[in-house]
């Protein structure tokens, strides 16, 4: 907590975010807070941390499955040597060990916990993810401390400025950086994305016929609540967020709106039936 409001550390990115046009021009403000992120992304963050152990648990079967599937034609002696088709796979679960288990220890250390102890890493998990779901207000006042982090060589470029010294280890660069609570929110948040997306889960999202309240254009879209995550819609065109309440309201107009669309629908389709002549009975099935 600090005495005075400040940006959400989400930024632009920030769940609950505005948007105002200004002379035409978009301004995004995130919200402002007296903590590190705003109450909707620290939901969001705790709601990760609880959904992270089954989408962890998923991953690992994959590669139970490729172990499982690719091992004769492994040692069936091929040319060349097959790569392994799982290895993006083997190394986001590392990435999630990495980064759940060191956050796990930084949270421990000033909740004053014990350690954590479970048969392997993968057991770890959901003990970690649990605990530090429970004691997220911890985690998201952390101050910055140096904690060791892995990068794939191939993202050399994207290594932060503020590294304290890189070695490189096969395809691996190891690191050391200071971060603190801002880090843990963002580090969270994008690795949930990652194995979201590692397993394809593409998010649906539906348009709204509903104009936005903001900008009176037809661009709302309402986000798929994959994973627990916060269910909200967006304006296309200005990037507005709809969340809670105002959300509510917009979902009834969008309600009432899909419903005079059905009913103005029903009252042309006589006219579509008889112009579609031969296909009779088919007119109201769809
Ligand atoms: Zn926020
Ligand atoms: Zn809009």
């Amino acid at each position: 907590m600090s005495d005075e409001m400040h940006d959400c550390a989400r930024g632009i990115h920030c769940a609950a975010r505005t948007t105002t046009i200004e002379d035409g021009e978009r301004i995004t403000i995130p919200a402002q807070t007296y903590r590190t992120f705003c109450d909707v992304d620290r939901d969001r963050i705790a709601d990760v941390l609880t959904d992270l152990p089954a989408r962890y648990a998923e991953l690992a079967a994959r590669i139970g499955e490729r172990r499982r599937s690719d091992g004769p034609r492994v040692s069936g002696g091929g040319r060349t040597a097959p790569i392994p088709i799982n290895t993006a796979v083997d190394a986001l679960l590392r990435t999630v060990e990495e980064i759940v288990l060191s956050w796990d220890e930084r949270v421990r250390d000033v909740a004053r916990l014990t350690d954590l102890t479970a048969a392997n890493r993968a057991a770890a998990i959901p003990v970690a993810c649990g605990m530090l779901a429970a004691h997220v207000d911890v985690l998201l006042t952390l101050d910055p401390e140096t904690m060791a982090r892995t990068m794939d060589l191939a993202h050399i470029e994207h290594l932060p400025e503020d590294v304290s010294g890189w070695v490189r280890s096969g395809g691996w660069v190891l690191y050391n950086v200071d971060l603190g609570a801002e880090h843990a929110g963002v580090e969270l948040l994008n690795l949930h994305h990652r194995t979201l997306k590692m397993l394809g889960y593409t998010p649906q999202h539906h348009p709204l016929i509903t104009p936005c309240w903001e900008c009176g254009e037809r661009g709302l879209r309402r986000h798929d609540g994959t994973a627990g995550l916060a269910d909200h819609v967006e304006c296309l065109n200005c990037r507005e967020q709809y969340l809670g309440g105002r959300l509510n309201r917009l979902m009834v107009e969008e309600d009432e709106a899909q419903q005079r669309k059905a009913d103005r629908e029903r009252r042309h389709d006589p006219k579509r039936h008889s112009l579609a002549g031969a296909r009779e009975g088919t007119g109201g099935r769809r």
